[in-house]
């Protein structure tokens, strides 16, 4: 039995009882060490209900939306998943461990290197994630088609690009809208024919998808 991470209490408050029962989805998440995530004057806060701040202004996501994400998207042993905003890394790694082979791009260089140095999991997870440094509008057109596509970021429309890089019965989860204080979580499953179907649930904050590679002056 791996050890279990997340304080079981905290998981049943922020978790269960918000209706999220998948097994594997509990599973992974007292397996992945939130802690190794957040910066170190934060470790402390690790397991609180919110996001945290990470760097260049970004945060690291809520358990709950992470947990929220993986289950409406269905994420499932074996999925090639394309996921917009690395962030921390903390949601492509509960991608990983659920056992999906993740493609995460991030459009902010200084997050995009700390990937590539610093976080103790990553050996663990080292052939399960593959990282980008690019815009996550355009997406990976040479890696594509993906089973599922999560973007991690408020995203002011559908990215036409992204749909074009789901597989037939793949599926979308995005949260939606131009507002930046309050977007709509988005299911878009792209049917065997071709065409979509859109599903909206819940409401949530997100930092915005910005358009372009950004580096530090
Ligand atoms: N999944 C992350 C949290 C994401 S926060 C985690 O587990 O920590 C959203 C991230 O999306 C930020 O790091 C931000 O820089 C990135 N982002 C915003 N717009 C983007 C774009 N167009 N392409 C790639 N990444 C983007």
């Amino acid at each position: 039995m791996e050890r279990q991470f997340f304080p079981q209490d905290l998981l049943e408050q922020q978790i269960v009882e918000r209706g999220i029962n998948s097994p594997r989805i509990l599973s992974v998440l007292k397996t992945v060490d939130r802690s190794a995530f957040v910066p170190e004057n934060l470790k402390a806060n690790a397991y609180e209900d919110r996001p945290l701040p990470i760097a260049e202004g970004q945060t690291i996501s809520q358990p709950y939306i992470v947990a929220y994400m993986a289950d409406s998207a269905n994420i499932e042993p074996e999925d090639r998943v394309l996921e917009i905003g690395t962030g921390s890394v903390y949601q492509a790694s509960v991608l990983a461990e659920i056992g999906a082979l993740v493609f995460t791009i991030e459009r902010q260089k200084e997050l995009y290197d700390r990937t590539q140095i610093s976080y103790p999991l990553m050996k663990k997870y080292a052939t399960k994630i593959k990282f980008f440094y690019g815009d996550g509008f355009e997406g990976l057109p040479g890696f594509a088609p993906f089973d599922k596509i999560l973007i991690t970021a408020a995203a002011p429309f559908v990215p036409e690009k992204l749909i074009a890089q789901l597989k037939p019965g793949g599926k979308m989860v995005l949260p939606l809208g131009e507002q930046e204080d309050r977007q709509t979580m988005t299911r878009i499953t792209k049917l065997a024919d071709g065409t979509l179907e859109t599903e909206s649930f819940s409401d949530f904050v997100f930092v915005p998808m910005l358009s372009g590679k950004a580096t530090k002056a």
